[in-house]
């Protein structure tokens, strides 16, 4: 898809084909210019040579897990990104896709990422370079739906990323709310502190991972520069300024951070109102394993006990190796279209 050469085109027309384009565009769906037959043919054809609206994907399913599905996009310069559609509920057909709000987008922000956790088959990968704006909403109109996650770092790309949520926002395009957008980040504070500022009322996961800064780094090499206390403090502000909710993730990794012993750790940093924790069953992609579900359910317990309010994620990337970054890394190829 390439939608830059779309002003120029669209500069001698009239305008109300600016409506028309965007509902063609980002209401309809539609994936080549000739479905918006209520735009003259002459014009269909200039958009056509000029910006082709075609995504070059590859999709892949699999028969263990029939609600996710993953795409690998290949960008103009030949790099590629992955996006992961999650299916809460909603019809297979593929015609008639289900735009009630139950199904979820992960959305890279980067090519790769430059952090290098320990536990992340992107990190593990490198960096390659940053999405533009268009790429990263590109990927929301491939599913021709919803989130914001995937690969990279959001908060290391704070301007292209910042200007995809509001392209997904706007009620001219998209129209996406911001309250069924999310955005996580390894707790890069000042991109916390830019996002208290934004007036777009999205939502803001931090990867939290460890309950204290020496396990932290272990994992996280960027945490040497983001202690905690600086990250609940950027959170801190942010839940002042906006009043919302922050989700905290903590993947939950066998014998790493999975003990009794970070989960009371993780109970104390959490006693705060709009602190919520979403436990992860880690997806095996390299050194690290998997807590057991005993494990991750006497985790949970703990925080319970401790008034401390925590969910456990669906393990809906474990059976098409979802997760971040593992796309791009290998896997066989199940079932290739589009
Ligand atoms: N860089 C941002 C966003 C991309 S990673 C961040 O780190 O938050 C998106 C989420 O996937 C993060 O919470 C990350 O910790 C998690 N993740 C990375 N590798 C994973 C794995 N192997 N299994 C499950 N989740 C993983
Ligand atoms: Fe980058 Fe997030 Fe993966 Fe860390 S977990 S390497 S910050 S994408």
């Amino acid at each position: 898809m390439n939608l830059a050469e779309l002003s120029s085109v669209l500069a001698a027309e009239p305008k109300f084909r600016y409506a028309q384009i965007n509902k063609a565009l980002f209401q309809d769906y539609i994936s080549a210019w000739d479905e918006a037959s209520n735009l003259p043919k002459n014009l269909r054809d200039k958009l056509t040579a000029a910006c082709p609206l075609e995504i070059e994907a590859q999709v892949f399913k699999t028969a263990g897990d029939s609600r996710s599905i993953k795409a690998l996009i290949t960008l103009a310069d030949g790099e590629a990104i992955e996006t992961v559609l999650i299916r809460q509920h909603g019809s297979q057909s593929k015609a008639s896709p289900d735009v009630s709000g139950r199904n979820t987008v992960c959305v890279s922000s980067q090519v790769g990422c430059p952090l290098g956790c320990a536990f992340c088959a992107t990190g593990a990968a490198g960096f390659r370079r940053n999405l533009t704006a268009e790429e990263i909403v590109e990927q929301v109109i491939f599913w021709a739906r919803f989130l914001i996650m995937g690969m990279g770092e959001p908060f290391l790309n704070y301007a292209e990323f910042i200007k995809a949520v509001k392209f997904l926002n706007n009620p001219e395009t998209l129209n996406i709310g911001a309250r069924r957008l999310s955005v996580s980040t390894v707790g890069l504070t000042e991109g916390i502190k830019r996002l208290s500022g934004e007036k777009i009322q999205m939502n803001l996961a931090i990867s939290l991972h460890a309950p204290n800064d020496a396990l932290r780094r272990d994992l996280i090499p960027v945490a040497q520069k983001y202690p905690l206390r600086e990250i609940f403090r950027a959170v801190d502000d942010y839940i002042r300024k906006t009043g919302r909710r922050v989700m905290f993730e903590y993947l939950m990794i066998k014998g790493v951070n999975d003990r009794d012993q970070e989960a009371e750790e993780l109970a104390e940093l959490m006693k705060k109102p709009l602190y919520l924790v979403n436990l992860i069953p880690y997806n095996a992609t390299g050194k690290f394993r998997p807590s057991d579900r005993a494990r991750i359910d006497a985790f949970k317990k703990i925080l319970d006990k401790q008034g401390v309010p925590a969910t456990v994620r669906l393990s809906f990337g474990a059976a098409i190796g979802a997760a971040c970054g593992q796309l791009r890394g290998k896997l066989k190829k199940l079932n290739p279209s589009g």
